[in-house]
């Protein structure tokens, strides 16, 4: 029987979301390729994460708990390809994550076997995987074929799949020591600093105006700022507008922003790219204004509307002063 191996992620002592993600999408696979289902932790901090994972994996191969805690490349790598060699997984997925980006091709290259990474989905075709990417700023999404291998390195994009249980399982534990002999590391763990919160904490706003590239100029920005304090709700926003310094990045929505989950989510001249609508998940109901009516955000919203943002902002300001 073979096995999917799927590379569990905690931080500050906390289970990532990204692991019970890849977790529920093993579970697809498991069950798809008639194969075993093996979470592996590195430095697990405590014992709920090892219960919360043997409910989600047929074994749980915990290594080094409590003496491999901090993340390092070099000995997580080590680690890894040691289970590789004793597990001989079909699929390793890993999350696309800084740890996954730095594991991935290097455990790819160490064990010569195909990577692919930043995937939003697995399928499997003939009893092969498939993995499916999408490109052009989320616009396309290419099916990626991999040539016949013993094995394969998946990473996946975080928000890709949901976090729930998919089947409850009730995984055996098997502890492993850390290696006795550690290799010399490049870069070491100083400690993990939170970002500061800011002047305004969008993840707990019941109704988000987001703007995004589409408002145009850093001179525009104030036109919506006014519309959200009259509506009273937050200013937030897509990256590109952090990027440019419109606005500071504790305003940002997304994968490498905040993750909100606001009652209402307007979304001003924002295409909806999946590291943004990955933040929106939560939200409860999205509207969208976008002059492109084939933009992407209009799949994730309930309301959509084909305009100029600013028309709509205008008519909006009327509303209030009527
Ligand atoms: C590792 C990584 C992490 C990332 N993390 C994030 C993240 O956390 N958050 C995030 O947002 N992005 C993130 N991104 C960037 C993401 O891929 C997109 O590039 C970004 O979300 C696009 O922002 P946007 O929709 O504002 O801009 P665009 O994609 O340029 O879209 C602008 C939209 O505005 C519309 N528009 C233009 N003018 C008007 C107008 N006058 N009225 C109405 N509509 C108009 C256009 O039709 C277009 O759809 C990340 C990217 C990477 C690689």
């Amino acid at each position: 029987m073979g096995t999917i191996l799927v590379v569990a992620e905690h931080r500050e002592g906390e289970l990532r979301e990204i692991s019970c993600q890849m977790l529920w999408k093993a579970h697809d696979l498991s069950k798809a390729l008639g194969q075993e289902l093996v979470a592996v932790i590195i430095g697990a901090p405590d014992e709920s994460i090892l219960t919360d994972l043997s409910e989600r994996a047929d074994r749980v191969i915990s290594v080094g708990e409590g003496t491999l805690k901090e993340y390092s490349a070099e000995i997580y790598k080590e680690v890894l390809m040691d289970l590789m060699e004793e597990y001989r997984p079909y699929i390793t997925l890993i999350g696309h994550t800084p740890w996954g980006m730095e594991l991935a091709p290097a455990l790819s290259i160490k064990k010569a076997v195909p990577v692919v990474t930043d995937c939003v989905d697995v399928l499997t075709e003939d009893g092969k995987p498939k993995a499916i990417r999408q490109i052009y700023s989320g616009k396309l999404f290419s099916k990626v074929a991999l040539r016949d291998a013993e094995g394969y390195v998946i990473t996946i994009r975080p928000g890709a799949f949901p976090q729930d249980v998919a089947e409850r399982r009730k995984g055996e534990i098997i502890r492993k020591e850390a290696p006795t002999t550690l290799p010399p590391q490049r870069k070491q763990f100083l400690a993990f600093e939170e970002a500061g919160a800011g002047e305004v904490d969008i993840s707990q706003a019941e109704l988000l105006v987001s703007i995004g590239r589409g408002i145009g100029e850093e001179e525009k920005v104030a036109i919506v700022k006014e519309l959200a304090e009259r509506l009273g709700g937050v200013l937030s926003c897509s990256r590109p507008v952090v990027d440019k310094g419109w606005l500071p990045k504790y305003h940002q929505v997304g994968t490498s922003g905040k993750t909100v989950k606001p009652k209402v989510y307007l979304a001003l001249g924002i295409s909806g790219a999946f590291q943004h609508v990955a933040g929106i998940s939560g939200a409860g109901t999205v509207i969208a204004v976008n002059k492109d009516k084939k933009a992407p955000i209009f799949r994730v919203a309930q309301y959509g509307v084909v305009s100029d943002l600013f028309k709509v902002v205008e008519a909006m300001k009327e509303k209030l002063s009527a």
